[in-house]
């Protein structure tokens, strides 16, 4: 009896050893729940540029890992109509699409937003300021459909002029006022962006969806800049999960500026690439280490991005 009463102590004891040695273990990825997460930025086939699985592919596995929906982005197409064809595919998922004013849909073109609204289904939602083409973007699709090195020859699209929104710039805000649209700022600078806002909103735009500031190397004074006009700013992981900066860095614009202004992404979709469901999860896994908050968290993946959609 003594024997065993021994044994069990020795057992008690070496367990809360360990239970004091050991660390808290990091959020591991598959226990990261994505009930009602939206991702705000999925790519997908068919695409000019190499995808790793489709629109129908991509929002099955969404639907699989329990997602509320995603926002299918395409850099030189429409994808209003794709998000309705997904959707009719896939049950139980909110599935939409927009357009980025890019050189192939006639960059900054009124007419390619006009119609985008009357397709049937309606999941056109989202407008994206030039990506590839915008003025000051980093690198542009060269003619093998890789990236390059700007140049000066390069035609890009303009959205400012003299510091003002060209006039068809301003017919757009109107179509996105009165539709409610997402404004959404693609690869415009920072300040580009601020000087634009004050336009948009007299016409009515009232989501702004500021894309990965980051990568446009907006500051944190301009993050409160934005923030306090309104503006939503998205945070992606691939840009994380290519290297390009820490998660840390996200962690203190969120503890700066508030989780409120914020929604997280995963920007996936590309050949090679883990898939989004499996970005989003590490992402989530990544902010939980790193002692953002399951409410925190909520807003970023959930309220926010339903909030932009018109979604409850
Ligand atoms: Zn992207």
């Amino acid at each position: 009896m003594y024997k065993w009463f021994r044994m069990l102590r020795h057992m008690f004891c070496a367990g809360l050893a360990l239970l004091i040695l050991v660390p808290p273990a990091a959020a591991q990825d598959e226990d990261v729940s994505l009930a009602g997460v939206i991702d705000f930025h999925t790519h997908a086939g068919p695409d000019s540029r190499p995808r790793s699985m489709d629109d129908i592919e991509a929002a099955q596995q969404f639907r699989e890992a329990g997602l509320r929906g995603m926002v299918l982005k395409n850099h030189f197409t429409m994808t209003g109509d794709r998000a309705e064809l997904a959707m009719a595919q896939v049950d139980g998922l909110e599935i939409f699409g927009g357009v980025v004013l890019n050189r192939s849909v006639g960059g900054i073109n009124p007419e390619m937003v006009r119609q985008m609204v009357a397709f049937e289904g309606g999941r056109g939602k989202v407008v994206w300021l030039p990506t590839f083409d915008a003025e000051h973007n980093e690198y542009r699709v060269g003619p093998d459909g890789g990236m390059a090195q700007p140049t000066p020859d390069d035609p890009v699209v303009r959205v400012l002029e003299d510091g003002e929104p060209v006039a068809p710039l301003l017919e757009v805000f109107s179509l996105i006022g009165e539709h409610d649209l997402v404004l959404a700022t693609g690869h415009v600078l920072p300040d580009e962006v601020l000087a634009m806002l004050p336009a948009a909103k007299a016409r009515g735009v009232r989501h702004v969806l500021v894309t990965h500031p980051f990568h446009q190397h907006a500051t944190i004074e301009q993050m409160h800049q934005l923030a306090a006009e309104g503006a939503v700013m998205e945070l992606d992981w691939f840009a994380v999960h290519r290297g390009s900066y820490d998660v840390q860095l996200y962690v203190d614009a969120i503890r700066e500026v508030g989780a409120e202004h914020y929604l997280i992404t995963s920007d996936f979709g590309q050949r090679g690439n883990p898939t989004h469901v499996e970005g989003l999860r590490a992402f989530i896994a990544a902010l939980q280490d790193a002692g953002v908050s399951g409410e925190e968290i909520d807003l970023l993946a959930r309220t926010n991005p339903a909030r932009l959609l018109g979604l409850d």
